[in-house]
């Protein structure tokens, strides 16, 4: 399967990630000339000879170096299987990164890849808010194996960061940074780069510290965390990668190095996607491109006909910071685009806002993101209802909040919804 990275190039140039969508990885001939890989539903591959089987056991449990135009032969759906390795070949393209490992779930790529990268005395730095899953495996189930936890804010500065890093009482045993950037639901942006100058300046000889970006809200198009110092880039899949709001999965991308073990460990512990969640991402990354420029483009209309309503006091989006800001330079730095998710503050408290989404029509009421359909939520009650008031204040987040994922429909037909369910409150 090696060959195929040739294919990434014509002439010399080196084909844009959107252009390989359709082809990298995968040969015709493989299948019977089927232009698109087919699902291999199956749970185990058929050796041609013993020879051959004891050969792929040796490499898949690593008893010998890999021969140079050897490959990993196919064995068993929990070690691999070809929807998964095609999909994951095509990932790496948008990160830049050498390797990728996917799962059945955004939440099992962050676990098994904290799992794989932690030991009993190490810390955890993490920003926050986190994704809530994310954030109870921190407080609940990564503490029961001797791990320290510590969390910033978004948003702070580097001397802040030293300063909780300082009074964990922990700082010689620091692991793992990991960041979620934007921040859910404010949009307030960490600056990648000065986690990896944490990280670096942490790290010894013996221990090296990981940065770990979950990139789910503008990746994998709009953001690429590991040309700005990042070891390891997470994403839930269910979201814009995926698009369609109907699957769920997982993706960790970085080195060799790194992902080398974590899809070890994957295979042991089972978390890894299925052949048919495999199939219906790589047919999800032929259109990515497409549905996350529209739905910027969106985002960029909504955001600007929300700024300008009497009936709302305050709009958080990427696209409206400006130069005064000191969030502008880091999102000029790391940002390629302001991305679909919007939030607001409607005028008025929990009533209004249960009002206004109780009266839209176009717009969803569901919790997710980045599907082609656009979805409204209130954090306050739904996404962050764990969090306890006062935590949520100090994120910003109001009883007055509401959340939009923006899809692809007409961005005409979004307004006449907003406007409506404004009408109604
Ligand atoms: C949804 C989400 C997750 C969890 O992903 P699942 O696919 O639901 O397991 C993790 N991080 C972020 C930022 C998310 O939005």
């Amino acid at each position: 399967m090696e060959k195929h990275k040739e294919k990434a190039y014509i002439e010399g140039k080196h084909l844009h990630p959107e252009s390989l969508m359709m082809s990298y990885g995968y040969e015709p001939e493989w299948s019977e000339g089927a232009i698109k890989c087919p699902i291999f539903q199956t749970s185990t591959f058929v050796f041609k000879s013993a020879e051959e089987g004891k050969a792929f056991f040796e490499l898949a449990y690593g008893l010998r170096e890999k021969g140079p135009d050897e490959t990993p032969g196919l064995i068993y759906s929990r070690i691999n299987n070809p929807d998964l390795e095609i999909l994951e070949d095509r990932l790496t393209l948008w990160d830049d990164a050498e390797a990728c490992a996917v799962f059945e779930s955004g939440m099992a790529a962050i676990a098994t890849t904290l799992l794989q990268c932690l030991e009993p005395g190490d810390l955890i730095l993490h920003s926050d808010p986190l994704y809530g899953g994310t954030e109870f495996l921190l407080a609940n189930i990564i503490p029961r194996y001797g791990i320290h936890v510590a969390g910033f804010a978004a948003g702070s500065r580097r001397g802040e960061i030293e300063e909780i890093l300082g009074a964990s009482g922990h700082a010689g045993r620091l692991k793992m940074i990991l960041i979620e950037t934007p921040a859910n639901p404010t949009n307030t942006l960490v600056d990648i780069r000065m986690c990896a100058d944490i990280a670096r300046q942490c790290s010894t000889e013996g221990r090296r510290v990981v940065l770990v970006v979950d990139n789910t809200f503008l990746g994998p198009v709009w953001q690429h965390p590991m040309k700005h110092g990042a070891d390891l880039v997470v994403y839930s899949a269910t979201k814009y990668i995926g698009g369609h709001s109907d699957v769920i999965a997982g993706v960790t991308l970085g080195s060799q190095e790194l992902i080398n073990p974590i899809k070890t460990f994957r295979s042991v512990i089972g978390s890894m996607a299925g052949p048919w969640t495999g199939w219906l991402l790589l047919r999800s990354l032929e259109t990515l491109k497409l549905r996350m420029t529209c739905q910027v483009k969106n985002a960029q209309y909504v955001a600007n006909y929300l700024q300008n309503s009497p009936h709302v006091d305050r709009v958080y989006y990427l696209g409206h910071l400006t130069e005064d800001d000191p969030q502008y330079e880091i999102y000029r730095r790391q940002c390629l685009a302001p991305g679909g998710m919007i939030a607001f503050d409607i005028h008025g408290g929990e009533k209004e806002a249960f009002r206004f989404l109780n009266s839209l029509k176009l717009f969803s009421l569901a919790v997710s993101l980045g599907g082609t359909e656009s979805l409204a939520e209130h954090p306050a009650t739904m996404t962050h209802a764990d969090i306890s008031t006062a935590e949520q204040r100090r994120m910003g987040i109001s009883d007055k909040m509401i959340r939009l994922s923006v899809g692809v429909e007409n961005p005409e037909d979004l307004i006449v919804d907003l406007e409506q369910a404004f009408k109604a409150v």
